[in-house]
């Protein structure tokens, strides 16, 4: 960040917003406004979206009422910490929690390597710890199939949970209670671990309000839809405006950086060339037909 911000090339605004945009490929304008309130005019060739994405918080899990209850990315930061007992003596993860069928539809595909990489943290750590993980799908697929593997050899338990049997979060006195049907067994099991960690989905970042000022379609997820899966995957329908990263739809770091390169590589092409030839076909409104009903005007 520190070599970005040193480059004379490049201005970063930081706490800013996009108020205002128009104008096409190779001459777009856009206001940006600054946290204090002071708005800059920049004009621009192309735009990259890389917008980014938080993750979500779903309801029923305890996760805001109980301090014992923790999403995935807090138990990272809790174990990267110096606190002796970092590492639970028993900690139930819940993977899905949240995603594939409740508030989001979709897989986040980053959940499942994430709490693997934490199951194996608290192993290193305390390899006496009892941790069991809760599962619909394992989805650690290319490399992360070795960590996952090397999670059960170190002794992580994996259960799986049927969708219509989700485990149950409660607080029962001052401990903490899990209670899920396990399939295996045939039964409801109760447990009091020391903590639960959720494995819960990515949500994408003021994709909604940027789409209304740059007229580019969202998924029914509301992440950017790209122009074509497979030609056009960087691109949006909007010539001139790519997309990488959250902003498009959950992916691990590497995708990510994957995209974000191919972005900046179809976008630096109508930059280097200097010109670009415009789209030939131009809408107009026919008079005789139109019955002023503004569609158009929106679209
Ligand atoms: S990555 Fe795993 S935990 Fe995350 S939504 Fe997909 S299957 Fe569920």
């Amino acid at each position: 960040m520190a070599k970005v911000e040193a480059n004379k090339h490049i201005d970063v605004l930081t706490k800013a917003e996009l108020k205002d945009f128009s104008g096409f490929i190779g001459n777009f304008s856009s206001v940006v406004g600054e946290e204090g309130g002071a708005e800059h005019t920049v004009d621009h060739g192309v735009v990259v979206l890389a917008t980014g994405g938080h993750e979500h918080r779903p309801e029923g899990y305890q996760l805001e009422e109980n301090s014992k209850v923790l999403t995935q990315t807090e138990l990272e930061k809790r174990l990267a910490g110096k606190a002796k007992n970092r590492a639970p003596k028993s900690i139930v993860m819940i993977q899905c929690a949240g995603s594939r069928g409740d508030d989001l539809k979709y897989c986040s595909k980053v959940c499942c390597n994430h709490a693997v990489k934490n199951a194996l943290t608290i192993k290193e750590l305390n390899p006496a710890s009892q941790v069991i993980v809760l599962y619909r799908d394992m989805r650690t697929y290319g490399y992360a199939e070795d960590a996952y593997r090397e999670a059960r050899l170190k002794g992580v338990i994996f259960i799986p949970y049927e969708l219509d049997r989700k485990p149950v979060v409660s607080e029962e006195g001052k401990k903490l209670q899990v209670t899920f049907f396990d399939s295996l067994l045939q039964e409801e099991v109760e447990m009091t671990p020391e903590l639960v960690a959720l494995s819960v989905g990515i949500v994408p970042d003021g994709t909604e309000d940027l789409s209304k000022l740059l007229k580019a379609p969202l998924t029914d997820d509301r992440f950017f839809l790209e122009a074509h899966v497979k030609l056009r995957p960087v691109e949006l329908p909007v010539s001139g405006v790519y997309v990488c990263g959250l902003a498009h739809g959950p992916k691990p770091v590497d995708e990510t950086i994957a995209q974000a390169q191919a972005a900046a590589a179809k976008a630096a092409i109508p930059l280097v060339k200097g010109a670009v030839s415009i789209d030939p076909i131009v809408s107009v409104v026919e008079q005789e037909k139109c019955i002023g009903c503004g569609i158009c005007a929106s679209l």
